[in-house]
């Protein structure tokens, strides 16, 4: 069975038995502080397990695109090294939100596998939650009885908290869970040593596939358990580890998923997979990595230095590298594969076709970047051989490869490899240790404790009303307390309904106070939305909480972020009026102060083009066209309606679509009610993001004006300096144009101080052995010290020269000796100065008849033209 069927007979399964079937999720989050990445199924419907919102069905089933390289699952290291752990994977799962439990999902995994895959039955194992004294919970037994009606006892095994108890994070819904596992040895290994006993012990043909979670209890701040209101089910089943079941395969990477990379990647680096362990491991590791970035760029997260973008630039130079050590690639090939992989699944997953020109642009450079880094890297490390040979020291310090490594992105087991190969050998324990520093540097620095909620007044939505109003009263439904070593002690506070805009959509959160009835103000610094709540960030806590506020927003700031938001959807539309329709949105940060955009384009806008845009966004603004706003109208109606949705936005059901015009995108951000208040556009920048994306900055509103009047004042400033000139502009002109003449004036008298030098030097010049010699300190730069040697040079046949000069409190030295000189009395000018050179602190070189060197000591220069007599 084809990997594609596998999928979609998956989901036809669950849908026969009423779930509704849900596109994935994107994998990179936005706007979400707890979580970069979806790292599993259930992690999309995390606010429907917390009870902060409603799913559309009590069943639902998916294939969510996943990825666990950071945070509670980080498999990287594992990734390539066996064949059952990728970085991005499929995770099939189906979900019950307070509706089915244990006995159903059981029943169906069972049949599911079973009757319509075919499993033999032989081969499969479960695993349940044994129960924890410490914590008072018991031996799963309701669901050790469900799975005794299919699966022999001896083939249901217990397994202990690590395993069979799965927790959201250090809070928040929990259960005991049993799992799946698959035992595909060949009957003679089956023969030595039985399956049960390969369970959960990292054998590469005894893995677990299916993993069913039984939320019953909630996780407090202080550790203990309550009991979950409503129980739900959370599945994942690996789709890659199920395809290679069903396959039979003994690896993920021979299913139908991977092969056809595995193929081109052969192709590409001319090797062999499955003739050489180290080449196997990075022809997977490449295999895997390239979807895990292929697919965070799709979703909008490009390679950055910070935050996601770091972690997907890691994934990338980790693939490369493989690929420079072990398959010998020194140039960029991992951007061929986008080819092979966007074919492939570019019908489950057509972001991968739309976005394949920017995947492939973006991972070609950061290819090229890195492989630059990796020859810097080289040469610094061949700097440490030499410094550490001269020393007769074998071993080289890991302080010094942690530098390599922190400071220059160069890995370190690349280091250790070279160094073996040369014969030498690393502190490791010392690299071991500055690595575990930093780790804790950054640990600590961005380290949250986050207190358990108090509930004020029981509330299921926390409705945002700021559309309409930027004042309203509220109540305090519920608070916690949060303390980060960053930001100190803080408060989240959740209200009954809000005015203040969370964080979202590119647009930063509100800030405002609340005024209690005496009047006491508690400011509100931040909003932003954390699993479906919006979420109030104050420094203080109000003296009464149970009374009724009035929340109230900063009403400017809110005024100059919508001029600024309307203001991107008006720079959007002129950029593909006048750019073309190939630019799309690939962020944005919308501010009071600013606005940022980023689009994809492939070429930097030229002077015309920024100006024609400029003024397609002030046209518009002049026009005064009036907002039309459509809330809550069913996403498919709005994009049919000719809405641009983005690709890595999660959507929901019903959607808001903003229209100026004739443009209309949906967006949940504020806008001012008519483009006229605005005021007036101006971008103060544009530049590159990444290979095709570029990036534009602007201002609007009150922020133009005191632009113009800044530039004013200074205008007013210059014209000042410049007594008052009627046309500043042809004064500098004229002004740079004297400064001009002058310096070319200065040159030539320059140049007849020489001719006089000359002279006086000609006269000083002493004759030993035959040869004409001067050692002298003269007044000139290293340019007109050659000039200088050479017109001398030019007037004798045997000349031995040296000069010495001070400039900027460092030393010169220039040695010029006639060639004819120099060959019949092998005399070398480079030798000589590298010998002269020592005087002052310093090196240089060039050749038998002409050397320079610097160096950092000017007092040695008297004795280094001293000492050149003796070469004579
Ligand atoms: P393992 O112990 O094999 O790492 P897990 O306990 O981390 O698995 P879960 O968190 O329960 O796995 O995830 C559910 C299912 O997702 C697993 O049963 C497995 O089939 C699949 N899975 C988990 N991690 C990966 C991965 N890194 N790559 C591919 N599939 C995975
Ligand atoms: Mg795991």
């Amino acid at each position: 069975m084809k990997s594609k069927e596998i999928r979609s007979q998956f989901l036809e399964f669950f849908k026969s038995k009423y779930h509704l079937i849900v596109p994935s999720a994107p994998m990179v989050v936005k706007n979400d502080p707890t979580l970069m990445f979806i790292n599993s199924g259930m992690a999309p419907f995390k606010e429907y397990f917390l009870g902060n919102g409603k799913p559309k069905n009590n069943r639902i089933a998916d294939t969510q695109k996943c990825l666990r390289v950071s945070g509670k699952h980080n498999d990287l290291e594992e990734v390539g090294m066996d064949t059952y752990h990728h970085t991005m994977f499929e995770m099939l799962g189906n979900w019950s939100f307070g509706d089915y439990f244990k006995k159903e999902a059981i029943e169906w995994a069972w049949e599911l596998l079973t009757e319509v895959f075919k499993i033999d039955k032989d081969i499969l194992y479960v695993t349940i939650f044994e129960g924890d004294a410490s914590e008072g919970l018991e031996h799963d037994s309701e669901a050790y009885n469900f799975w005794k009606k299919f699966v022999p006892e001896d083939r249901i095994l217990n397994g202990n908290k690590k395993d069979n108890f799965w927790e959201m994070g250090d809070q928040g819904p929990c259960g005991p869970c049993s799992e799946i596992h698959v035992d595909i040895r060949s009957a003679e290994e089956k023969a030595k040593i039985p399956g049960r006993d390969l369970v959960n012990q990292d054998h590469p043909q005894v893995v677990e596939i299916w993993n069913l979670v039984f939320m019953q209890f909630n996780r407090k701040a202080n550790g203990s358990l309550e009991r979950l209101s409503a129980q739900h089910v959370d599945t994942g089943m690996g789709f890659e580890r199920l395809c290679m079941v069903l396959q039979n395969k003994q690896s993920n990477y021979d299913t139908d998923v991977f092969t056809p990379l595995i193929r081109e990647i052969e192709t590409i680096t001319n090797s062999k997979y499955g003739a050489d362990e180290k080449k196997d491991i990075a022809t997977r590791v490449i295999a895997d990595h390239v979807r895990a970035v292929a697919f965070s760029i799709a979703d909008g997260q490009l390679p950055s230095n910070t935050g996601a973008g770091y972690v997907i630039r890691r994934i990338l130079r980790r693939a490369i590298r493989y690929g420079f050590t072990f398959l010998n690639q020194k140039e960029p090939f991992i951007y061929k594969l986008i080819e092979t992989l966007t074919a492939q699944m570019g019908e489950a997953f057509p972001e991968l076709l739309s976005e394949k020109n920017i995947i492939t642009n973006v991972v070609r450079e950061e290819e090229q970047s890195f492989l630059r880094t990796l020859d810097q890297g080289l040469v610094l490390l061949e700097n440490i051989i030499e410094n550490s040979k001269s020393k007769g020291n074998n071993e080289i310090s890991g302080k010094k490869a942690f530098e390599l490594y922190d400071t220059f992105g160069f890995p370190i087991d690349l280091t250790a490899l070279i160094l073996r190969e040369r014969g030498y050998s690393l502190d490791e324990k010392e690299f071991d240790i500055e690595l575990q520093k930093q780790k804790e540097r950054s640990r600590s620095a961005t380290k949250v404790e986050t207190g358990d909620w108090i509930v004020l007044a029981e509330d299921d939505i926390e409705e945002f009303v700021g559309y309409d109003m930027l004042q309203t009263p509220v109540k305090i439904s519920r608070y916690r307390k949060v303390e980060s070593k960053k930001e100190g002690e803080m408060y989240q506070l959740v209200f009954n309904l809000t005015p203040f805009y969370p964080e979202g959509g590119g647009q930063v959160g509100d800030k405002g106070y609340l005024k209690a009835p005496d009047g006491d103000l508690t400011y509100i610094l931040d909003t932003k939305k954390e699993n479906n709540l919006i979420i109030h960030f104050t420094k203080t806590l109000p003296r009464n909480l149970a009374e009724t506020f009035t929340a109230v927003v900063d009403e400017l700031n809110r005024k100059n972020t919508a001029a600024n938001h309307t203001a991107t959807h008006l720079l959007q539309q002129a950029l593909r009026n006048v750019l073309g329709t190939h630019v799309v949105q690939k962020g944005s940060m919308v501010q009071g102060r600013n606005l940022r955009f980023d689009f994809s384009h492939f070429a930097k806008l030229t002077e015309e083009e920024l100006k024609e845009v400029e003024d397609f966004v002030n046209a518009r603004i002049r026009e005064g066209i009036v907002l039309e706003e459509k809330r809550n109208i069913p996403f498919q109606q709005a994009v049919d309606e000719g809405a641009l949705a983005l690709f890595g936005e999660k959507y929901g059901d019903t959607v808001r679509a903003i229209k100026f015009g004739n443009s209309m995108e949906l967006c949940g951000g504020t806008h001012v009610p008519t483009t006229k208040d605005i005021w007036h556009f101006i971008i103060t920048s544009e530049g590159a993001v990444a290979s095709g994306i570029r990036r534009i900055e602007a201002i609007t509103g009150d922020f133009a004006k005191r632009y113009f009047i800044d530039r004013s004042n200074s205008f007013s400033a210059i014209q000042k300096i410049l007594n008052n000139a009627q046309d500043p502009l042809k004064t500098v002109e004229a002004l740079q144009e004297e400064n001009y003449d002058l310096q070319k004036q200065i040159k030539g008298l320059l140049k007849d101080k020489a001719k006089d030098l000359k002279g006086d030097l000609k006269a000083e010049i002493e004759q030993i052995n035959g040869v004409g010699f001067l050692a002298k300190k003269i007044e000139l730069d290293a340019a007109g010290m050659k000039d200088l040697a050479f017109e001398m040079g030019g007037e004798s046949e045997n000349l031995f020269l040296v000069f010495g000069a001070e400039q900027d409190g460092k030393a010169l030295l220039a040695c010029y000796i006639s060639k004819k000189l120099a060959t019949e009395k092998n005399l070398d000018a480079g030798k000589i100065i590298r010998e002269l050179g020592k005087y002052i602190q310093g090196g240089g070189g060039g050749q038998p008849f002409f050397a320079t060197a610097g160096g950092k000591n000017p007092g040695g220069i008297d004795e280094a033209l001293e000492k050149a007599k003796f070469f004579v």
